[in-house]
This record gives structure tokens, sequence and C-alpha cells, in this order.
């Protein structure tokens, strides 16, 4: 842990303001990371596997960090097999399935959208909202009808296996969110192309029989994703009102800026929400990567994974986690 320390040191002394009058947080720290040029995609859970090799497709064929990003999860929002990202997502407590996603590329652009309906791809409506709108979110009935005014089609996402896990839960309409029971499965994808950039991408229908107009983490920059091309990127699933109270992914890689490795930085921002939140029925899994293409993964509890894919090869790697079963 000696970069760890060194980094403690460094926060120490900016916190003394040690020579540093004016200076600000803004400012570009030097760091020691040599960018690599290799192809790399990196993406949360299982689903992530062909999510990957859709994005290793296209960043190896030449394209770019941020189309990988993109059309990697749209894989996963077309799969009606799925119960909690795109099409066949569960429903909120009232029955309507609502999409949040958000996407970000190297040049520090962003796009999000939340509470949207009947529209399969929501990040590629973000996409949409990063480079053709002023802004970076649209929200619920705004967001669809950019979604249409762009050519996107409406259609029923509510699927029939979805719809009858949802009647079931009806019968006791319980909501207890616990760990890893509430499909806590969002798809989050870390992308580096030829050229060393970075880009990143999340989508999910979000926590199941949520309250309707309920909105978490994933379409929020800084909580379900950051990207910041001269340091690094992470991606969050889980509990996202955690990651939302500690700005969760923005934090890991404000870390690695302050020279955390991505590891460390994933450590960290899971230890933020265990010093500061009831954390101990919840699971948040965090997901970074350097522009190095170093990786790192840390959850609150055991059972977060993860697909890594590099050189070929495509691995799904089980997270370490502060609790241990
Ligand atoms: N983070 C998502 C949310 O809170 C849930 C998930 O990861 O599946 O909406």
């Amino acid at each position: 842990m000696t970069s760890r320390r060194k980094f403690l040191k460094n926060s120490l002394a900016v916190t003394a303001g040690v020579g540093i009058v004016g200076a600000s947080c803004a400012e570009k720290k030097p760091t020691a990371l040599v960018r690599a040029s290799k192809p790399k995609a990196l993406s949360t859970w299982v689903h992530g596997l062909p999510a990957n090799e859709e994005a290793m497709r296209i960043i190896s064929g030449g394209g770019s960090a941020l189309d990988g990003a993109e059309k990697g999860v749209m894989v996963i929002e077309a799969d009606p097999n799925g119960s909690s990202v795109g099409i066949g997502g569960l429903p909120d407590r009232d029955g309507n399935v609502t999409l949040d996603a958000c996407i970000m590329d190297h040049q520090g652009n962003a796009g999000a959208v939340c509470f949207l309906q009947n529209i399969k791809h929501p990040i590629a409506v973000a996409r949409k909202v990063m480079e053709d709108t002023p802004h970076v979110m649209l929200a619920g009935e705004g967001a669809r009808r950019f979604a249409l005014a762009q050519g996107f089609a409406e259609e029923n996402l509510l699927t029939e296996s979805s719809k009858k896990a949802w009647e079931e839960w009806l019968k006791s309409a319980e909501y207890n969110p616990i760990i890893n029971v509430e499909n806590h499965d969002t798809i989050g994808m870390i992308c580096q192309d030829a050229e060393g950039n970075l880009s990143g991408s999340c989508t999910t229908s979000g926590l199941a029989y949520k309250m309707h107009g309920r909105v978490g983490d994933s379409p929020i920059i800084g909580a379900g994703l950051f990207v910041d091309n001269d340091y690094g990127a992470a991606v969050a699933t889980g509990m996202g009102e955690l990651m939302m109270k500690t700005l969760g992914s923005f934090l890991v890689v404000e870390l690695i800026r302050q020279g955390a490795s991505a590891q460390e930085a994933c450590e960290d921002a899971i230890q933020r929400i265990v010093d500061k939140l009831d954390y101990k029925s919840f699971q948040v899994g965090y997901l970074a990567m350097d522009i190095a293409g170093n990786t790192g993964a840390f959850a609150i509890h055991p059972g977060f994974n993860y697909a890594e894919m590099a050189n070929g090869k495509n691995e799904l790697i089980d997270a370490k986690s502060y609790l241990n079963g």
C-alpha cells in the first residue's frame, strides 16, 4: 500500500495548504500512469461478457471507445431475457418499466436520460442528448418525446415473464431491497480504444418494484459513471441511493487522480459508504480502469462480478468485498 500512503500524505499536504494557496482542484495533476493503447473492455456482471464481445469487435476494428461503450451495452438492452436492463426489465410497483442511462466520452462530454418509458435503447438516447442538445440530462416525458423526434421507435418493454414476476410480487407487495435479491444487475461499461481514450456507459431499469418516479444512480454523472480521460473511469452497480449520497463513481476517479490505484480507489469509495451510511443490507459494487489499463473492483458484499476483455480473452472475475459472506 505504498502508493496509498503517498496518496494520503499528498492529501494531508493539500489540506494543510502548504505552498498551494490559490491552487485549483481542477488543475491537472501529474500522473505516473502511462496511457495504454490496446483495446480493452470492462463491464459489470455476467452479461458483461457478451457486451464486451460487441464492444471489442467495434474497437478492434478501429472504432472509438465511445462507440464500443454504447454498442456493447445495447446488446444487453435488447435482450428480453435480461430483467434489469432495457426490454424485459422488471417494472416499478405500478407495472411500468422505467429506464435510466448515461454515457460519457473522452472529452468530458456527457449525456443522460432518466425515467424514460417505452424506448428500448436509453443509452443511444443518452448519446443523442450528449451530441445533439446543449443539455446533459432529459427526464421522463421530455426524454421520450426527444427520442421519438430522433427516430427511436416506441414499444412495450414489459415482457410476459417480467409481468408475471411483478404480478407475483403484487401478492405481498413488500418492498425491502436487500443484497443481490432486487436485481442489482445494471450494466456499466468502460472501454479503452487503440488511441488510449476512455469512454463509459451505464444503463438499467433500476431497482425492481421501485416507487413510480424513482431514479437511481445509473443516469447520474458522477454517481453511476464518471470518466476523466487524463486519469481513469469508474462505473457503479447496486443500491443506487448509496452511490448518489457519496457521488461514488466521481469519487473513485478523483482518488485515482490523487494517486490511488484503480483497486485502492474502489476500496476507498466503498469505505466511504461504510463510514457514513447504513450499508449492511445493501450491495454496492464499483469497477474502475485507469488510463494505463489497470483495473480495480470492490463491493460491500460478496457476489459482485465483472467481465474484462483484452487480447482476445474475455474473463468473468469475482470482485473482492468489504464483508466476506
Ligand atoms: N444501481 C441501480 C439502481 O439503483 C441498480 C442496479 O445496479 O441494478 O437503479
